[in-house]
């Protein structure tokens, strides 16, 4: 059930209106990254989720994005406003003066209509919460890229108000992760194949005015190593064939129950989870 309340998540005030500015908010309004798109993400996830304690977590942070949207649609607003009786402030965004009349509409910067094709809901928990964290990290690189181009103060505040929350949703869905137990690159319940799944191919090589091979923890190192592909005389990835295991896969209780010819299949084998007993979760 959702409730309406009449006031503001943050009272937002600014100096002066500028319509162009607001057309550049209008982003994080109806855009890919912007407060609808992440509170349908959540909440869609949240209306899914089977797990009691982070369909909880989702709802809450999905209504919230709501009140953020409702922030940033006052805000741009305010800077919109010229455009309802000036010719050049109508001129900053033909589309959001004549054919929305100068208010919000559910729209990108330049004009894109909101889609529900940015939404990342796979109905696997581990897989949504991280789509969520990546998409708190992109909601909070544009909030600070809005901000850098204002010099209103109410604005900046404002928007400073809107990435801070970003940051907090981040650190919730990156423990809620960890809180699931289990190990850092454990999704579904197949095993990657043993060999090839810690082989990095050094797919683009030798030297140029691009660059040069480089090593890192990303290909050497972390249980990682790198192999040189057959078009370059290596040996290239191992390509043997190998079955898939269902079961294999270390899961969590918490985890999302998997669909098609293995629902039954794996649960006869017996999933391995990371639990022995089920999570003591505290309810508030
Ligand atoms: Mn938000
Ligand atoms: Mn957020």
């Amino acid at each position: 059930m959702y409730h309406h309340v009449k006031k503001l998540m943050y009272t937002v005030e600014i100096d002066e209106p500028d319509p162009r500015f607001g057309r550049m908010l209008l982003e994080q309004f109806g855009g890919a990254n912007g407060e609808l798109a992440a509170a349908m993400q959540y909440s869609i996830q949240g209306l899914n989720c089977e797990d009691e304690a982070r369909k909880d977590l989702l709802m809450d942070i999905g209504t919230e994005e709501l009140s953020h949207l409702e922030i940033v649609g006052a805000l741009i607003r305010m800077h919109l406003k010229p455009m309802k009786e000036s010719r050049e402030a109508a001129e900053a965004d033909p589309l959001v003066a004549i054919a929305g009349g100068g208010g919000v509409a559910l729209q990108d910067s330049v004009g894109n209509a909101w889609t529900a094709n940015y939404l990342k809901v796979t109905g696997d928990l581990a897989v949504d919460l991280r789509s969520n964290v990546a998409a708190e990290a992109r909601a909070k690189i544009v909030y600070e890229r809005l901000i850098s181009f204002t010099q209103d103060k109410g604005s900046r505040q404002a928007l400073q108000f809107l990435m801070t929350r970003e940051i907090t949703h981040m650190r919730a869905f990156s423990a809620a992760i960890e809180s699931m137990e289990k190990p850092a690159f454990s999704i579904g319940i197949i095993k990657p194949t043993p060999g090839l799944v810690d082989q990095f191919v050094n797919a683009s090589t030798g030297e140029g005015e691009e660059g040069k091979d480089m090593q890192g923890p990303w290909n050497s190192g972390n249980g990682l190593h790198i192999v040189k592909p057959k078009a370059e005389g290596g040996s290239g990835l191992d390509t043997k064939p190998y079955d898939p295991q269902p079961g294999t896969e270390t899961t969590s209780p918490a985890d999302s129950t998997p669909v098609g010819e293995f629902v039954d299949g794996a649960k006869g084998k017996g999933l391995k989870t990371a639990h022995t007993k089920t999570q003591k979760l505290k309810a508030s």
